[in-house]
This record gives C-alpha cells, structure tokens and sequence, in this order.
C-alpha cells in the first residue's frame, strides 16, 4: 500500500455507541442477563468445563475458533501423553479414517520417539449408526506383545466400536491399551468404556469435520 493511500490514523468521527469494556449491554456473545463465564471456565468461545472439570465442547461461533480449540485442546493431550509415557516403547494406533487428521496433529505434540500404526475397520449396519459388528478392513502391521498401546479414536458414541476393537487387541497381549478419543458424545446409552484421554465431551448431535465424514465427504473441513 502506498503511503498516500493509507487511511489517517484518528480520522475517522469518535464512535459515541461504544461504551466501556465490561459496560456493554446486549451485544456480543453475552447478552442481557447472562453471565460471562469466569476467568479459564471459557476460552475462544468453543469449550467450557463440566462439573468434574472435564471440556465441554461449546458451539463455536466460527470455524476459526472451533480449529483454535482443536489445536489446544490437542497440544494438551500431547504434553499429558509425553509426561504420561516416558521411558515407555509407545505405539500409536490410528483408526481410520477418521482418526487421521488427529493423528497427524496429536502425534506432533507428543515428544517421544514413538512408532505409529493404522488399522481401518467398517461397522456393519445403518449408515449412522454403529451396529457394533466391526470388520477389519486393514489390520495393523506390528506385532502389539510388550507394547504400550494408545489407540486413537475420532469420536466414541455408543462405544460398540472400541469395545470390539479393545477386545480384539487385548488379544494380542500388549504390555498396556489406552484410548484416546478426539469426541466423546454424551447423554446416550453406550457401553462402559475407560477412556484415558478425551478430547471434548459433544452433545449427541451429529458432526462433520475434522477426519469425520457424511457420506465420505467433509472430512477436510
Ligand atoms: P460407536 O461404535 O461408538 O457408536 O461409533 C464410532 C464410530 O462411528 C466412529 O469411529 C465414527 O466413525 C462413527 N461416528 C459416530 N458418531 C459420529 C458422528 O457424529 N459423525 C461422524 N462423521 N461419524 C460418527
């Protein structure tokens, strides 16, 4: 931009709408009469805290911040993985597809030398609903005896889907399984699951994005 085109600084008339931070009334993501969250109970507007201090994901306001609080949100469960296995041979599993675009970001965060594999598997049944019957469509190319084993999930809804795939890799006598799962839906019936990492915990609504598709498509938003 050439310097004759810029704007004047304090050219423009004073805004006499605008009042002081914390006075306005009714505008923004606060309206009148709601509360904004405290100090750390909310950031970038796409998570909150539950009651036991777990993350809630918010709907975001935009794209913009719901890729923020996916990359934080990340780069925590790296640091907490890298502190959780050091000094341990640490396997990541990958489920595909949807697993790998936090895969190729949560496998950048962890500071370990740490080897991945992938396995693909299909549920049979309805298209959006997992029957819990799980092919394995590609199995994975390690041997998992000895292993500490963190499989990474893109989201667990009824939960039949790691429960097969937990009992079939229990089988292969790893020295440790753990799951961490991107989403987690809550206020549906699933199967009891111990999941070590969660990412966020969703409302049981339906989402794209992310590794996640509809009908194969979106998984690149
Ligand atoms: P579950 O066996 O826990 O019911 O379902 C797990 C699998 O179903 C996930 O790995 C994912 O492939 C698919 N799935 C479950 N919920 C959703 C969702 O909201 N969106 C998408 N795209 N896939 C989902």
């Amino acid at each position: 931009m050439r310097a004759d085109m810029r704007p004047e600084r304090d050219s423009r008339p004073p805004r006499q709408d605008r009042q002081p931070y914390g006075e306005q009334r009714g505008r923004g993501r606060y309206g009148e009469g709601q509360e904004r969250p405290r100090y750390g109970e909310q950031q970038n507007g796409a998570f909150d805290r539950n009651g036991r201090g777990e993350r809630r994901f918010q709907r975001p306001e935009s794209t913009v911040d719901a890729a923020t609080a996916l990359r934080e949100r990340v780069a925590e469960l790296g640091a907490q993985i890298t502190a959780d296995y050091a000094g341990k041979d640490l396997l990541l599993v990958c489920v595909l597809k949807g697993a790998f675009a936090v895969m190729a970001d949560l496998s950048r965060y962890i500071r370990l030398p740490l080897d991945i594999d992938f396995m693909a598997v299909a549920s049979y049944g309805a298209s959006t609903k997992s029957s819990g019957v799980v092919r394995i469509i590609k199995d994975l190319d390690s041997d998992l005896s000895g292993r500490h084993v963190l499989l990474v999930e893109d989201i667990v809804d009824s939960g039949l889907t790691l429960q097969y795939l937990l009992k079939n890799l229990r089988g292969r006598r790893p020295a440790s399984l753990e799951i961490c799962a991107l989403l987690r839906k809550t206020g549906i019936e699933s199967v009891p699951l111990d999941v070590r990492y969660t990412g966020f915990e969703i409302p049981p609504e339906f989402v794209v994005g992310y590794g996640l598709d509809f009908a194969e498509k979106f998984r690149n938003l």
